[in-house]
This record gives structure tokens, C-alpha cells and sequence, in this order.
């Protein structure tokens, strides 16, 4: 697919700008309408409906009383399987649509919603149909003379409120374990990143999934969000966000009716080069990628990259050397690598962080700037900062851009000290040649995924989530489905 095409294809482009709700396309109830801005130029791409509490309370209604019918809840695992599985083949017969919309909406480079997004939406739904039919309850050992079960049920209608940097891919997270377990689901798509959560509904429409199982409300935080979050008949709320609204979104819950609260929220995650790694130049690259990857919009970015000292003259140059390799483009030329950041608020908090870093004395190796302003659009070089104390701003929050902080350390517990000394604790990873540093090491490092000798490695397989203020809950594998369940014991006394 060559670059002209992908411009013909946008050129022709045609995609849905409403809600979706007991099947139907809707306005919303008021008729508001928000701007969905296109990140690569700064154009308007459409008005899209713009839901409210009116439309949550009609969803959530609908929601619940399609949950009641039985006609998705009770069906019997394998026919909500081959549903789903109908729905992850049409995403996957859809899948270049689907990438365009995710990196004309939200600035991604075509190649990676085309390599990663799209795939990985389908492949998640997929891999949840697969498991549902697999999956069996318990018998409790008890005496004799009962018989004692422990059953799981879905929770019924179940919120799920997502962010703007893999808003296909999140919300698959979310649905997949969701409606396999047979749940109502009600998504909320980021008001940065509507598109692709309609289509995706379309297209579970088409499917076969009965109306009012997946609905879809774009709309803000602070309108729809809150009014789900709220809603006394909202029984389990899913959310992957910043960990400053997922702490909201649990008083939420709190103040209302105690629903199931799942946050997957913000990082910052450590990246350790120990000095006896043979694979130097791997890990160097894989650094770059781990903060320049998806414009370092990623929760599980590696926005700290703490370097032995023996090997940190040689890690900064080869970093500068690689930086270059970065430079972000237009999203829509397949051999870009870093597109645009998502919208202007976000390029000026990135900026800001920028000031912080020289304000407080951190040296900055290279980028720094807003670059390819003649095209309107929302772009930032790879930056990196050297010579980082883990007490500076940069070092201990969340920037969500393309920001690397490297700070240098003598020991490997100094490393494990400075890498557990955050709030956070999505991921982390080590590079070393020894076995047992890396397993030590691993094991002190207090995050929900380490990567070893590699970073961002996994797949649908393995639970994905955070240790201490990156979220509870995790999404991905067998444990995801767990969360969209309620465990019942039933005792039957035997005459
Ligand atoms: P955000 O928290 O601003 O918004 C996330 C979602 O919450 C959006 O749909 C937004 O409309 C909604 N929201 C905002 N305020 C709300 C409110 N008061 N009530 C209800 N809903 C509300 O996050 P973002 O800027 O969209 O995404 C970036 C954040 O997401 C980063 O912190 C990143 O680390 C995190 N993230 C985490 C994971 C993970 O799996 N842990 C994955 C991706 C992103």
C-alpha cells in the first residue's frame, strides 16, 4: 500500500458520527454535538453526538432490560461464542478501515493501527469468544449430605469508560471479557477518540449481537462518564484512564450504588540497563521505542531509563544516535513512526514538562521542540533528558509524550530503590546477562509486568494491569474474565 493510497482512502472514507443505542444510530437526546479533530493538521474530521446523562439513563435502561430478557445473558456459552467470533471476523475483514479511523482520529502511525491496533482488536474479542465455552464452575468438597456450588454470573450491565491512545484496543479489553461472560456493556469511547468505538459497534450489529448489548455513547467525561459512573443500575464500571479520574470514578462508585470498580490507570515506569547486558544495542533501541512508540502516549511507556554508570557515556550517545531515527511525521505515510500527539492540550503539557525538565537543571540531549507546525498539526521531537535525579518532575510524573528521563546508578538495589520509589507501578524492565540479577531483580521490582530483555513484550495470554496507583484489576487472559463475573455459592442440603 503505497502513501498516495492511504490518502485516496481517507479521501473516501465514510464512518458513522452517533451514538448507538438499542441498536439504533442516535443524536443525542439534547442534539449536542462536539469537534472531532483530526491531530496530523488540526482540521475538523466530523460533529459527533455528544451524550449526557438523558442518554446514559436511556442506555443504561435499555442495558438492563435487554440483561434481563436473557437474550444474551442466558444463551448457552458456545452461541455468544460464535457471535463473537462473527464479530472478530468482520473487525478483521474491516481491519483497514479500522486502522484509518484510529490514526486519522488519534494521530497513530498507519503502520502501527494497521500492524498493531486493528489485529489486536480482533484477536482479543477472538481469543475471549474461544475461552467461554472452556470454562467451568465448581463443586465444593463438602459432606455427604450436600451438594455445594460455586457458580459465576455475569455482572449485568457494565460500563466501560476508555482513553484516546488505543481506543480500539482498550475498548476490545473491555468487551471482550465482557460480553463472552454475558454482560450488557455500555462504552465510552474518549471524546478525543470517538470513531472507532462506533464502527466497532456497527459492525457487532452486524454480527448478530442483539440490540442493547453493546451500546455506545460518546460524549465527555464530565457529562456521559460521570453519569455512568453514577448510575444506580451501572453494576461493574471497567475504566483505563488517568489515575487522577479513576480515583474519582471509585468515590463514584462509592457514592452510588458500590458498583464493580476495575481501574487500569497511569505509569511511570522504570527501564534498568544493567552494565552486563550483551545485548547493549538491542536494549538501546528498544529504550527509544519504549518512549517514542505511539508518540510516548502509552501507560506502560518506559519514561525512566536508569543506566549503570559504567555504561552511561556510551548509552547517551547511542540514545542521541537513535533519536534520529524518531522524528515524528505525518501519521498516514507508512514509514512513519511517530505520528502527531493527540490534540493541542496534550502537545502543551508535553512542552510544559519540557520547561520543567530544563527548570529544574536536567540536561537536555536532544529534541525539545514542536516540530512541523507549517501542517497545523500537534507534533513533538523524541526529547531526552541526561543527568536526572529521581526527585525532579520529569522523573516522577506521568508526561504521557515522547519525554525520556535517564538517570545513572551505581548498584543494582540503588536501581530497584529508585526504580519502586513512584506512585506507580504498570511495568518495568531489566537488561542483564545474569540469570539471577534478572530474577532478583524481577521479582523486587514492584509492578504488575516486568519485562526482561525486552520491553512491551506479551499477548492476549498474559493479565495486564498495575501495582499501587496504576489500577487494580487487570484486563487480558483468563483473569479478566473473573472481573465481569460475580462469584455465587449455592448449598443445597440433600434429603
Ligand atoms: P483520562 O483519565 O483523561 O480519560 C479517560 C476516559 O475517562 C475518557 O473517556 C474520559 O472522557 C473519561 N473521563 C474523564 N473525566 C471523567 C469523569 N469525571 N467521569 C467519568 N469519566 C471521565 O485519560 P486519557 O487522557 O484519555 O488517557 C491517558 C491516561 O490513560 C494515562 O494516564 C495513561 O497512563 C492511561 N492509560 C492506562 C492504561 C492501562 O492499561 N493501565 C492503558 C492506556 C492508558
Amino acid at each position: 500500500m503505497d502513501n498516495q493510497t492511504w490518502s485516496d482512502r481517507l479521501a473516501n472514507l465514510t464512518f458513522s458520527t452517533q451514538a448507538v443505542i438499542n441498536g439504533q444510530l442516535m443524536d443525542a437526546i439534547s442534539g449536542k454535538t462536539f469537534p472531532c479533530i483530526n491531530p496530523s493538521n488540526g482540521s475538523l474530521i466530523a460533529h459527533i453526538a455528544q451524550c449526557d446523562e438523558a442518554d446514559v439513563n436511556l442506555a443504561a435502561q435499555v442495558a438492563r432490560a435487554t440483561f434481563d430478557s436473557g437474550v444474551w445473558s442466558q444463551l448457552q456459552p458456545a452461541e455468544r461464542k460464535a457471535t463473537l467470533l462473527k464479530f472478530a471476523r468482520l473487525i478483521e475483514e474491516n481491519q483497514d478501515k479500522l486502522a484509518l479511523l484510529e490514526s486519522l482520529d488519534a494521530g497513530k502511525p498507519i503502520s502501527d493501527t494497521l500492524g498493531y491496533d486493528a489485529p489486536a482488536t480482533a484477536r482479543c474479542i477472538a481469543w475471549n469468544a474461544e475461552a467461554i465455552d472452556k470454562l467451568y464452575d465448581e463443586v465444593a468438597p463438602t459432606t455427604a449430605d450436600a451438594l455445594a456450588l460455586v457458580t459465576r454470573e455475569p455482572l449485568g450491565v457494565v460500563a466501560a469508560i476508555v482513553p484516546w491512545n488505543f481506543p480500539a484496543v482498550m475498548a476490545s479489553w473491555k468487551l471482550g471479557p465482557a460480553l463472552a461472560t454475558g454482560n450488557s456493556v455500555i462504552l465510552k469511547p474518549s471524546e478525543k477518540s470517538p470513531l472507532s468505538a462506533i464502527f466497532l459497534a456497527e459492525l457487532a450489529l452486524a454480527a448478530g449481537l442483539p440490540a442493547g448489548v453493546f451500546q455506545v455513547l460518546p460524549g465527555f467525561g464530565y457529562e456521559a462518564g460521570q453519569a455512568l459512573a453514577l448510575h444506580n443500575d451501572v453494576d461493574g464500571l471497567t475504566f483505563t484512564g488517568s489515575t487522577a479520574v479513576g480515583k474519582k470514578l471509585l468515590t463514584f462508585a462509592g457514592e452510588s450504588n458500590l458498583k464493580r470498580t476495575f481501574m487500569e490507570c497511569g505509569g511511570k515506569s522504570p527501564h534498568i540497563i544493567c552494565a552486563d547486558t550483551d545485548k547493549l544495542q538491542k536494549a538501546v533501541d528498544t529504550a527509544l521505542s519504549a518512549i517514542c512508540y505511539n508518540q510516548g502516549e502509552v501507560c506502560t511507556a518506559g519514561s525512566r531509563l536508569l543506566v549503570e554508570r559504567s555504561i552511561y557515556s556510551e548509552v547517551i550517545e547511542k540514545l542521541k544516535q537513535g533519536a534520529a531515527n524518531w522524528q515524528p511525521a505525518d501519521p498516514l505515510m507508512t514509514d512513519t513512526r511517530m505520528g502527531a500527539i493527540i490534540d493541542e492540550a496534550q502537545m502543551e503539557r508535553i512542552l510544559s514538562y519540557i520547561d520543567i525538565g530544563k527548570q529544574q537543571e536536567a540536561t537536555l540531549l536532544c529534541g525539545g521542540q514542536q516540530v512541523l507546525q507549517a501542517t497545523g498539526g500537534y507534533y513533538i521531537e523524541p526529547t531526552i533528558f541526561v543527568d536526572v535525579t529521581p526527585e525532579m518532575r520529569i522523573a516522577r510524573e506521568e508526561i504521557f509524550g515522547p519525554v525520556l528521563s535517564v538517570i545513572v546508578f551505581d548498584t543494582l538495589e540503588q536501581a530497584i530503590d529508585i526504580a519502586n520509589d513512584t506512585e506507580y507501578g504498570l511495568a518495568a524492565g531489566i537488561w542483564t546477562s545474569d540469570i539471577s540479577k534478572a530474577i532478583k531483580g524481577s521479582r523486587a521490582l514492584r509492578a504488575g509486568t516486568v519485562f526482561v530483555n525486552n520491553w512491551d513484550g506479551g499477548d492476549m495470554t498474559m493479565p495486564f494491569g498495575g501495582y499501587k496507583q496504576s489500577g487494580n484489576g487487570r484486563d487480558k487472559s483468563l483473569h479478566a474474565l473473573e472481573k465481569y463475573t460475580e462469584l455465587k455459592s449455592t448449598w443445597i442440603e440433600l434429603g
